[in-house]
């Protein structure tokens, strides 16, 4: 039997319940991308806020891709079970926040309307770094994106995050209509300028008018995440039921631990999200570079450098003495490159993720967070590097994390198996890679690639020299070898 509205009576005592009659609450939301990460973090914070303080903040769903979340969430009224895995055991609570999810692939006239609604205030998303195609730089869409490109020529049918943004807004001014608060909840420095320059630059080549509109009207308050949550597996369902009794499509797993802090600046009101503790600021920048360089910074070099160890799990990566060693070297030296923060102990902050990385409740693959590498590695890592660079501070830490992506960056373990990278650019680096035989030529090709590596990198010898060393030493010792040598060189 299926989780429903209706089953909500039958679940035993020990499994938490939505505290409202999620049918009693309307829409204010509209969510692009209701992914694992969506599902335990900003529906669970609109889930608490209903129960504690009411109105019409329920979620629709949108699916850019796939239509499973949607046949997933629909037969069980939006209900799915969140499993909490800590140390002090496992807990399930039912979330009834979401209502619906339009799959946009099938009813495209159905997402648009959602965006359109009048009941909507906001539109958030979780659709991964590589979805957005908006160069940083430029401040621009790169029209060289397969979904930038297709909504440029076809804007009234948009199938990306960002022509979907822009036509949900022509729709609204269109209708008289207030806009949405835009707001983006990736792993993106800056997330919400980044996304106001996208949507404003995509909005000028299709229309000015509703560039000028948007630019006066809409709001991108910027957000800081923090839940780590794996891709949900046939043992998390498996553990819904059972601690339910009822199946569950959409069940997903995650930590205690759980973070958002947001700027306060929406132009149509909010959930009261701050009554589960999601933090309320100014600026958020500061909270933002703390977490990209620390947490997902090291994330990043434990899945390279984890993944090709043979470790399949970041638990697994943590209890290796060697690598849990240049975890704690790693995060060192990525607080070192970060200014303080009033309220926050850098080295309280390293030592509670190093306790979440061990988690051994969380399966977490080291694969998992190797997958997009080059749409990660800019904010995550080359940006610490860069400053450490600059300010004479210790950089060996962070050409280490990039050796180790390079090395990854092979596609084959030390063993000759193949594998997928699973980064969009692929393709390119299996061509800038072809016929690179030693260190120093897979080194300069990567660093070649366009729009990945900051020129200060590039440009710097002592960097580029230091990285190449450092993958030779991966490519001929194996990167067991090489982790073990570098963590030897602390002690
Ligand atoms: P997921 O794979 O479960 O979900 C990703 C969602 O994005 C899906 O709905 C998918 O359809 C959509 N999507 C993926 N590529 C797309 C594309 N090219 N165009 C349009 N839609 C696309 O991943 P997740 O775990 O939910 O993570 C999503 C994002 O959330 C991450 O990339 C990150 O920015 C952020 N985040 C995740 C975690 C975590 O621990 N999982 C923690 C903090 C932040």
């Amino acid at each position: 039997e299926r989780l429903a509205l209706s089953k909500l009576t039958g679940l035993p005592r020990t499994v938490a319940c939505p505290g409202y009659d999620p049918a009693a609450h309307g829409s204010g939301i509209v969510h692009i991308g209701v992914g694992a990460f969506h599902r335990a973090h900003q529906a669970v914070y609109t889930d608490s806020a209903l129960a504690r303080k009411g109105g019409d903040w329920r979620i629709d769903g949108i699916s850019l891709r796939s239509t499973d979340i949607a046949d997933a969430l629909n037969p069980q009224d939006g209900l799915y079970t969140l499993i909490i895995r800590g140390e002090e055991g496992i807990s399930a609570r039912v979330v009834g926040s979401i209502r619906r999810v339009i799959a946009a692939a099938r009813e495209p006239d159905a997402a648009l309307a959602a965006l359109a609604a009048p009941e909507t205030r906001i539109a958030s998303m979780t659709v991964t770094e590589k979805a957005y195609g908006i160069d940083r730089a430029r401040g621009a869409v790169d029209t060289g994106h397969p979904a930038i490109a297709a909504d440029l020529a076809n804007p009234r049918a948009p199938a990306g995050v960002i022509g979907m943004l822009v036509e949900g807004l022509r729709l609204r001014r269109e209708r008289g209509l207030a806009p949405y608060t835009v707001l983006c909840c990736d792993n993106l420095p800056d997330n919400g300028s980044l996304v106001r320059a996208g949507v404003l630059n995509f909005a000028r080549r299709v229309d000015p008018a509703l560039a000028g509109w948007i630019e006066n009207n809409v709001a991108f308050p910027a957000t800081m995440v923090d839940r780590i949550t794996p891709a949900a597996t046939e043992a998390t369902l498996a553990e819904a039921e059972r601690l339910t009794g009822f199946a569950d499509l959409a069940a997903i797993e995650t930590e205690p631990f759980t973070q958002w802090v947001i700027e306060d600046h929406f132009t149509a009101g909010r959930p009261a999200w701050e009554a589960d503790g999601a933090i309320f600021v100014e600026d958020v920048a500061p909270y933002e570079a703390m977490k990209l360089r620390m947490l997902n910074g090291t994330h990043s070099m434990l899945a390279y450098a984890g993944f090709l160890s043979a470790h399949k799990y970041v638990r697994d990566v943590m209890a290796d003495a060697a690598l849990a060693r240049l975890v704690r070297r790693y995060m060192q030296a990525a607080a070192a490159t970060l200014s303080p923060l009033p309220g926050i102990d850098f080295t309280d902050y390293a030592n509670a993720l190093a306790k979440r990385f061990a988690n051994p409740a969380i399966a977490h693959e080291t694969y998992q967070i190797a997958m997009d590498g080059t749409e990660k590695l800019p904010q995550r890592i080359l940006g610490a590097a860069s400053h450490a660079l600059e300010n004479g501070q210790d950089i060996r830490p962070f050409a280490f994390a990039v050796a180790a992506w390079m090395r990854y960056a092979l596609g084959r373990t030390d063993d000759g198996a193949p594998y997928t990278l699973r980064d969009p650019r692929e393709e390119v680096i299996r061509g800038a890679l072809a016929g690179a035989n030693d260190a120093g030529d897979i080194a300069r090709a990567l660093f070649a690639l366009p729009g990945v590596f900051p020129e200060r990198l590039t440009g710097d010898e002592r960097w580029t020299s230091l990285v190449t060393e450092i993958l030779a030493t991966m490519l001929h010792k194996g990167m067991a070898g090489a982790v073990k040598e570098e963590a030897e060189r602390q002690s």
